[in-house]
């Protein structure tokens, strides 16, 4: 299958099924982008639209995805951008690399939602302590 050199690009209420080929729906009510994978798999990529997420422009004329497209759990492991309605494609990243990205993604998550997930108390030989703050007994 011939991957997409150009997209273009339609606002919609709902994003409608069956996805066509080389169209990016941008539904704005619901904060969401989705588009079929541009290696031609067929399968629906939905890019949610947050600050943690994806941002789109429009130029008037075209659109662009911020940031790229990263199918690292997909089976084509595409990576692409949408740049002006283009289709810009990345070489295949290194596993390693891929491992440095989402991390570094999921640090951006945990800071901007303040959590402090991920970093679990490891390894200094004490025992958390259990059966602790069970049964408020309230009422
Ligand atoms: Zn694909």
């Amino acid at each position: 299958m011939a991957k997409l050199q150009r997209v273009t690009h339609r606002f919609v209420e709902h994003v409608p099924a069956p996805l066509e080929d080389g169209v990016v729906y941008v539904a704005i009510g619901f904060g969401t982008v989705v588009h079929k994978c541009c290696c031609g798999c067929g399968d629906k990529v939905v890019t949610p639209l947050t600050p943690v997420d994806w941002a789109v422009a429009y130029d008037g004329q075209s659109i662009s995805l911020y940031p790229s497209i990263g199918r690292w759990d997909a089976p084509c492991q595409s990576h692409y951008w949408i740049r002006n309605n283009r289709v810009i494609w990345s070489v295949r990243w290194s596993k390693g690399k891929i491992n440095t990205l989402k991390r570094h993604e999921a640090g951006l998550r945990d800071d901007f939602f303040g959590l402090d997930q991920g970093h679990p108390r490891q390894g200094s030989g004490e025992k958390p302590d259990e059966g602790h703050g069970k049964g408020g007994g309230l009422g």
